[in-house]
């Protein structure tokens, strides 16, 4: 099970915006990495809660978590999920909610300087692709290809941009340290200031002589076929995010992700409400007069269920645990097949079935008595409640 946002800022799900934040920031004082130098696990709970606060901060991507967890809000953008496998850079941390540390006094975001101790690396661009699935897919969890153009590292420089693959160079200007320091006059007095490079752009190593396929860049526009596991009880709108599988970052860069939007096909069969499918059984008046054995759909092939005589239109049957999953075991087991009753009235009958039902029509046991009007109208009743 994974871990809680709420509990991980320790808030109750119930709390305003106004309290996440101020939640957020006592936890990112608490762990600041300022505070707590060469400890792994305060920078762990950092990055947790960086990421809590993505999410919760923002009604949309909340209300999408509170439905259906991680899995709802991955790919969203922001960092909820998209980072994965720790790959969140304390860096962007501090960029995305300067907000929050600027006056804070740290090192970091204190005087809105970042740190710039690594060298920079390009990201390639991250691609959306959308994929529709059957009910059928969405129950069971489903593997999808996609042939993907994008761009692929450089095969002539196998992605270094440098003719034959040479090695590129440590930047003369930098000498390999990605930035270079300016003294600037402010109204603090001379101030020093880290810049990216502007030879080498932050990289600390520059091409000289330019791979003539790519031009120097490192990549160049390919293809490739990209699975993508989609698990079971995925939702209309949900976004897969495929890690690393983006376009090629350039000079052997970082690679972007693919987001995967999901979309439904609707059933002709069900309706589906959350993780429950809502199936409308259409009885005949003798049916539901005298009671049947008949058979329901089901997502694997049919179930059969007993009609007890004198049912009801509206009455319901369920069929538990024949509906959807949870998607990645957040929400609630599996849903249910909820059965609606109806009962088709027949607008012509024949000469023989009008007489007999003509004879009938004053038949005392043909008519509800008042407390099977009282249970009826209760039933109608609590639709709208
Ligand atoms: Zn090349
Ligand atoms: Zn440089």
């Amino acid at each position: 099970m994974e871990e809680d946002y709420y509990k991980i800022l320790g808030v109750e799900k119930s709390a305003t915006a106004d309290e996440i934040k101020r939640a957020y920031k006592k936890t990112a004082i608490k762990y600041h990495p300022d505070r707590n130098p060469g400890n792994k696990e305060a920078e762990d709970m950092f990055k947790k809660a960086a990421e809590a606060y993505d999410v919760l901060r923002d009604p949309d991507k909340r209300a999408r978590y509170d439905q259906f967890g991680k899995a709802g809000v991955e790919g969203m953008g922001g960092m909820g999920g998209g980072f994965g496998a720790g790959g969140m850079d304390l860096n962007d941390i501090f960029t995305h909610f300067s907000d929050i540390f600027e006056g804070m006094g740290f090192g970091f975001g204190g005087m809105g300087g970042r740190s710039r101790q690594q060298t920079r690396q390009y990201r390639g661009g991250d691609m959306r692709l959308k994929v529709s699935l059957s009910l059928q897919e969405i129950a069971t969890g489903v593997t999808k290809k996609f042939k993907v153009k994008k761009n692929v590292p450089c095969p002539d420089c196998h992605g270094s941009g440098a003719e034959g693959g040479a090695a590129p160079e440590t930047c003369p200007t930098c000498h390999g340290s990605g930035y270079v320091v300016r003294t600037r006059q402010s109204v603090f007095g001379m101030m020093q200031v880290q810049d990216a490079c502007p030879q080498c752009h932050g990289e600390g190593t520059v091409v000289k002589m330019p791979c003539h396929h790519c031009h120097g860049e490192g990549v160049v526009g390919g293809e490739e076929i990209i699975e993508v596991n989609i698990p079971a009880g995925v939702a209309e709108g949900m976004v897969i995010n495929v890690p690393g599988k983006g376009h090629a970052g350039k000079h052997n860069g970082i690679a972007g992700d693919i987001q995967v939007l999901i979309e439904e096909v609707p059933s002709e069969t069900f309706i589906r409400d959350g993780q429950d499918l809502i199936y409308n059984l259409l009885l005949t008046v003798p049916q539901a007069m005298l009671g049947d054995s008949v058979d329901v759909p089901t997502l694997d092939g049919k179930a059969r269920i007993s009609i007890k005589p004198g049912t009801q239109p509206g009455t319901t049957l369920r069929l538990r645990g024949k509906g959807l999953p949870a998607v990645r075991g957040y929400g609630y087991g599996t849903g249910d097949i909820i059965v609606n009753i109806s009962v088709y009235i027949p607008e012509q009958p024949s000469d023989e079935e009008r007489a007999a039902l003509e004879a009938m029509k004053d038949s005392p046991r043909l008519k509800p008595t008042s407390a099977v009007r009282e249970k009826i109208f209760k039933t109608f009743r609590s639709y709208f409640q």
